[in-house]
């Protein structure tokens, strides 16, 4: 069986406690790993070792940080097969999708490679003074990650904080720590002075609070629940550190009369249930004009009927488990609201039947129609494979129904009017807007969420931005 280890000032360590768990496929529970479970101890050595790597890795040169960052993404190729396999065995999803996460991660850390090479700055002329404004490394980064994309947001921070000259303690989900860590471990292979990187298991309420409340730490980037988000929030106010928070999401798909109807359908299919709807962005809710809503509805439950569902190492299945027993309870609990205040279910709506759904947390990709915004389906972050659709009678009602949410990190909008595009596109309360495309993740543009999704951006030039601090020297002359 494999066994993780933690990675402190360069060397593979058990934890200070000895303390280890099993870690078990959520598609039928045999063992994958056994982890090394580390605590607030564990967290303070990685980042002793993360402060004294800093002065170091700061002053390299930013050509040479590309180097590095660049044969680390060549050995996370060179091993995506393994790292899928194990994100596989650990969250669930399909083998394929593993292997796009884990080669997804690759491609960030040579985006940051370049990117770092352009942390240029300025110069300002004022008459009798000049000024130079530098960006310089904010100093020890935390970086903290949920369990739905282990490897590839991980990746979102790794990159560009090591880039901009950042030493960091990584924190993988306590449930799937596996392949993150082997992403971290080839970062540090890829010739980093030691403690550059850091990887701590165990538990947030202990690892992640020691991280998040030390004060070596300098600057928190957290992907996960919006109510962590704010614990953090209020506990790094202590020693006003800096912070990048991608929270939860609630995302609503609005397809418009004119909307190319299966083009739409294919699009929120993907999207609802992709990695079982346990995405940030996934579609959670979806607003059809009424005049096409039932050649829309049928074309997605036609759509969702075709898909696989099964153990994610099978080459053939399009869904996996639900990544936990609590996240399928969940989403049950969200249904069964729905259904006792009038919903009506045309697909799924339950557990798959068969020998081979019995030991895993399998649900049915499920379509509910009949539904308002007095469920909590509507409401609160499911992050389940559902799609429930309602009907609109005017644009301006569909995007008053997709604003109405705490959230704002993802909406969506399916149209072959330029001016509806624009005008929703506009008025949507939301980080990324997907025009006629289910997804606003791109390497090279901002993410993040407005409202309560979040506070800051991670990838393109501003993902680099969060790693950085402005220095003015005012020089007289
Ligand atoms: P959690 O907030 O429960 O956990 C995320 C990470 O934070 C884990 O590593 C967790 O550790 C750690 N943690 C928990 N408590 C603390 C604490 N007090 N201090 C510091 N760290 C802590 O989120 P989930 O893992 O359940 O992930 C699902 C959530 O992530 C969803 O709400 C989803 O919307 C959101 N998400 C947001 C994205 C975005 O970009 N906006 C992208 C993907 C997911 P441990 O594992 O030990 O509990």
């Amino acid at each position: 069986m494999h066994s993780s280890q933690m990675l402190i000032n360069g060397e593979q360590v058990s934890s200070h406690s000895g303390k280890t768990e099993i870690i078990r496929n959520p598609a039928n529970q045999e063992p994958v790993a056994e982890v090394y479970v580390g605590g607030r101890e564990d967290a303070r050595l990685a980042l002793e070792a993360a402060k004294s790597a800093f002065p170091g890795w700061s002053e390299t040169s930013s050509l040479r940080r590309a180097e590095i960052l660049h044969a680390a993404a060549g050995l996370v190729r060179s091993r995506a097969e393994q790292i899928a396999r194990l994100l596989t065995q650990e969250q669930g999803k399909p083998l394929k999708n593993a292997l796009l996460e884990v080669l997804a991660s690759a491609d960030v850390l040579d985006y940051y490679a370049e990117e770092g090479k352009r942390n240029f700055g300025e110069w300002i002329d004022s008459g009798r003074t000049r000024s130079i404004v530098l960006r310089q490394p904010i100093g020890v980064a935390a970086l903290i990650t949920p369990w739905n994309f282990p490897v590839d947001l991980l990746a979102w921070k790794v990159g560009p904080a090591l880039a901009a000259g950042c030493t960091i303690v990584a924190k993988p989900p306590s449930r799937a720590p596996l392949a993150a860590t082997e992403l971290l471990k080839a970062v540090n292979d890829a010739g980093l002075p030691a403690g550059a990187a850091n990887v701590v298991h165990g538990p947030g309420g202990e690892v992640g609070a020691e991280l998040v409340e030390n004060p070596i730490s300098r600057k928190i980037a957290f992907t996960g629940e919006t109510v962590t988000g704010r614990w953090i929030v209020a506990h790094a106010a202590a020693h006003i550190k800096r912070l990048s928070l991608e929270l939860g999401g609630q995302s609503p798909f609005i397809v418009a009369e004119d909307a190319d109807i299966e083009k739409a359908a294919a699009a929120c299919v993907r999207r609802a249930f992709s990695n079982m709807g346990q995405i940030c962005v996934s579609v959670n809710r979806v607003y059809a004009a009424s005049e096409i809503a039932e050649e829309f509805t049928s074309s997605v439950v036609r759509l969702t009927q075709r898909l696989k569902i099964g153990n994610g190492l099978d080459p053939d299945v399009d869904l996996g488990p639900m990544f936990s027993e609590s996240q399928r309870e969940k989403t049950k609990a969200h249904v069964a609201d729905a259904l006792q205040k009038g919903a009506e279910v045309l697909s799924g709506g339950c557990e798959p039947e068969g020998d081979e759904y019995s030991r895993g947390f399998f649900y049915l990709p499920t379509v509910l129609t009949n539904v308002d915004h007095g469920m909590r389906i509507m409401r609160e972050e499911t992050f389940g494979p559902v799609a429930p659709i309602m009907r609109f009678e005017s644009l301006d009602e569909a995007i008053r129904l997709a604003n109405e949410s705490e959230y704002g990190l993802a909406a969506y909008i399916f149209t072959n009017d330029l001016k509806t595009a624009l005008r929703a596109a506009e008025r949507l309360e939301a980080g990324g807007v997907g025009v006629n495309v289910n997804d606003v993740v791109d390497i090279q543009a901002p993410f993040g969420g407005w409202k309560q999704s979040g506070l800051g951006r991670e990838l393109g030039r501003s993902g680099l931005e969060a790693y950085l601090e402005t220095k003015h020297i005012r020089l007289a002359i």
